[in-house]
């Protein structure tokens, strides 16, 4: 909405006063806790438009954005394949309530990128794909216990808010409190990367676990990446013990790798949870994976889950527009090979300006440590210079460059950071290096 549509003076309207407003209409002036700031201080920015790689707020400034909707806009702003898609949809109706083709088109998508894929179920959010899946891990192997692990961010479920990352890391939370003590009874918390206590934990309890569920390139704690044939291990660990293996995908899908962490790791797993990418910047999530855990599902089976607006056609089509364009020949890849060239311009820079620092990027994703040593887990990524990455923040996001607002989110790159953004993007870093050092 523009300021003449909502009336509002564009002299009056401005991120200062949104915001105080905001914080009256909804709980700390956000929708959802990463966006607000709390890691970093200062006010959030009230978005008005955004085009490519750029976002513009309400008080007329434009920046260089990395948060892209926290990952969904691997294309960049309001592409025109997903932007004619969504016009050509909403023009013939929205949804239906009854089934569309787009959903077999989108599903074909996703599965001859992620074989492991062999069906899917659409949903409205990662966290709505999540919980879907333990369920059917659970009538599945007949089990309750799950394993996850420590920094790793599933979603808002009760039975994963247990030493969670992303918004949870941020805020520095354990748990959340209205979560009865029982919905996370059946949760058991390991350090990322600790194969060690994975192994003696499947040695003692291994014919009670349902399932082990992870990013395989955990992006919720910034960008950790798995120790060589971690996940490997765990595969042959729950085939052993009879035990599931979901990959949560929902950050990684489409971004660590054309075919998600799974691709890239050289493993199958049993579901994969996704979200999103696969929905061009519309609420979305799937899960999906063997044809027999997948036929549990009603009303092919007894497993029960539904949702009024899962696969909605403009979802649909919005995701099938992006997917389709990464399909073609090396688009994905210079993607990656932009973000490694960015990855690779910010060590320089940070060297440059005598500071230490991690800059893992896997795929299209990056995240800036202020570290001497890796980070391999949510302890090593909590020692990181949080004071620093403030004001390294701060003095981007003065300089026109909008990063994730939390040492503790990956940035994302797209199609439409082109030599000139990275180019500007660097010189920002500069500056902002020489700031975080004071
Ligand atoms: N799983 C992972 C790995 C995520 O990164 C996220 C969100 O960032 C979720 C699940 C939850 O997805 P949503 O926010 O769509 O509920």
């Amino acid at each position: 909405m523009t300021a003449t549509e909502t009336g509002v003076k564009s002299s009056t309207r401005n991120s200062e006063r949104l915001f105080a407003e905001a914080l009256e209409l909804l709980p700390g002036g956000v929708d959802s806790p990463a966006r607000a700031f709390k890691a970093v201080g200062g006010t959030p920015r009230f978005i008005e438009s955004g085009r490519g790689a750029f976002i513009t707020d309400v008080d007329g400034r434009q920046y260089v954005d990395y948060v892209l909707s926290f990952g969904p806009h691997i294309l960049g702003h309001a592409p025109d394949e997903v932007v004619d898609a969504i016009r050509a949809v909403a023009a013939r109706g929205v949804s239906f309530g009854a089934p569309v083709e787009g959903e077999l088109v989108l599903a074909r998508d996703i599965r001859a990128a992620m074989p492991s894929m062999e069906m899917v179920r659409f949903v409205n959010s990662g966290t709505e794909a999540v919980m879907s899946a333990l369920r059917l891990a659970r009538a599945f192997t007949g089990r309750d216990v799950v394993v996850k692990f420590e920094g790793h961010y599933h979603g808002h479920a009760d039975q994963m808010l247990a030493r969670a990352g992303s918004g949870v890391a941020t805020l520095g939370l354990p748990d959340s409190p209205g979560v009865p003590a029982s919905a996370a009874a059946h949760t058991i918390t390991v350090p990322f990367n600790d194969l060690d206590a994975v192994t003696r934990l499947f040695r003692t309890r291994g014919d009670q676990i349902a399932a082990v569920i992870l990013e395989g390139v955990s992006g919720n704690m910034g960008v950790v990446p798995s120790m060589p044939g971690f996940v490997r291990e765990l595969r042959a660990l729950t085939e052993r013990a009879g035990a599931l293996l979901i990959m949560d995908e929902v950050m990684t899908g489409f971004r660590a790798h054309h075919g998600g962490a799974q691709a890239l790791l050289g493993v199958t797993p049993d579901l994969t949870t996704l979200g999103k990418v696969i929905g061009g910047g519309l609420p979305v999530g799937a899960y999906g994976g063997r044809r027999d855990i997948m036929s549990l599902v009603a009303p092919a089976g007894p497993v029960y889950q539904a949702g009024t607006m899962s696969g909605n056609p403009l979802t649909m089509a919005a995701g099938h527009a992006v997917l389709a364009a990464l399909r073609e020949p090396g688009r994905w890849d210079r993607i990656a090979a932009t973000t490694a060239t960015l990855a690779e311009g910010l060590r320089e820079s940070a060297t440059r300006a005598g500071i230490a620092v991690q800059v893992p990027q896997v795929g299209t994703m990056l995240s800036v440590f202020f570290s001497p040593t890796p980070v391999v887990d949510l302890a090593s990524a909590t020692r990181s210079a949080t004071e620093s990455f403030k004001k390294f923040f701060h003095a981007m996001l003065d300089d026109g460059i909008y990063l994730p607002p939390s040492p503790f989110e990956s940035w994302f790159v797209s199609e439409a950071h082109d030599a000139a953004v990275i180019e500007r993007t660097l010189r920002a870093a500069d500056r902002a290096f020489a700031t975080a050092r004071m």
